[in-house]
């Protein structure tokens, strides 16, 4: 439980932290909350021999209304975000996740960038971004650039960022009054990560759903947007009937973890199930 040794380097700004990483190469890693990285080199899955910590870093910690779009810095804790009358207001279901993670004291020092940066795919934020059809910017010395988020989750613990490259903002759409989104993870009772986790954002045209956008965790080893299911919804009247329906759809051709805890079958079936009940909290019906 003690790290291989590591130097360590204090950064005070965004472009300080990026020349170090450029200089320092990929046997470099950002530390922003430690709340992942840190238990990582813990047990030795991650051996950097150089942290660069970004924690201090001010002008990547804010919460903004910018036009259509609230954008987020990529330091911004969990507890911030949670908190904030912003979010609370113009994107509740985002404040909803954030108090879904772990307890307050990891709230309290956990980054929404570190946290998409480590694309644990039993983590809460993904689905959520990935329904709320979220932009990354990435930023380097070279450049600046932006990600759609259906192109951020590579693999389990692999997200679309180059060894030198900083998440510093997060980009959320606005939520329209006739768009409704909810979230809801079922957690492991030992460890609160999401044994399955599903998030949507409908938009509905009156009675009828006119976009779809229907995002899960937890069962897969990434987090993935469900075209299949979002397509079915489209056109439908936004009731328990369409719903059901398109229960039957979730998970179609996904390879389902499993483990001793919740087997494959049971996450699968728990996945309808909750697809089911996030979509009811999202209508509210
Ligand atoms: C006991 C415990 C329970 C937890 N429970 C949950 C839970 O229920 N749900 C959940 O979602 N999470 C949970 N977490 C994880 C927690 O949310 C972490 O805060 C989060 O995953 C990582 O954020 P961090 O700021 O701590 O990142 P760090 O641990 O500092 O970094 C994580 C990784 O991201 C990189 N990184 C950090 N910031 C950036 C950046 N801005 N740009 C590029 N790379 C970056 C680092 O180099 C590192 O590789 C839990 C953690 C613990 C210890």
């Amino acid at each position: 439980m003690i790290p291989a040794p590591f130097e360590y380097y204090k950064a005070n700004s965004t472009d300080e932290a990026l020349k170090l990483i450029r200089d320092f190469g990929e046997e470099a890693k950002f530390l922003a909350g430690g709340q992942s990285l840190i238990p990582m080199m813990k047990v030795r899955f991650a051996r950097p021999t150089k942290l660069i910590d970004i924690s201090k870093v001010q002008e990547l910690r804010y919460i903004s209304l910018d036009g259509d779009y609230i954008k987020i810095g990529g330091l911004t804790t969990h507890r911030e975000l949670e908190k904030s009358s912003i979010i609370i207001e113009k994107i509740p279901v985002l404040a909803h996740c954030a108090h879904e993670i772990a307890d307050i004291q990891i709230r309290n020092v956990g980054t929404i960038g570190g946290s998409l940066a480590h694309a644990d795919p039993s983590a809460d934020y993904p689905p959520v971004v990935l329904a709320l059809n979220a932009v990354i910017v990435a930023k380097s010395i070279a450049q600046e650039r932006e990600i759609p988020i259906n192109d951020f989750f590579l693999e389990a613990f692999t997200a679309e960022l180059r060894p030198d490259e900083l998440l510093v903002e997060i980009k959320i759409p606005v939520m329209k009054p006739n768009e409704k989104a909810a979230y809801i993870k079922i957690g492991h009772p030992a460890t609160g990560f999401s044994v399955v986790n599903c998030a949507v954002k409908i938009t509905l045209d009156k009675e009828k759903i006119e976009k779809a956008r229907v995002a899960f965790g937890g069962f897969v080893t990434v987090p993935y947007l469900d075209e299949k299911v979002g397509e079915f919804l489209i056109g439908k009247p936004a009731n328990i009937d369409t719903i059901t329906q398109a229960s039957e759809l979730v998970a179609e051709g996904r390879e389902v973890i499993g483990d001793y805890y919740a087997d494959a079958d049971y996450r699968r079936h728990l996945a309808k199930s909750v697809f089911v009940r996030v979509m009811k909290k999202a209508l509210e019906i």
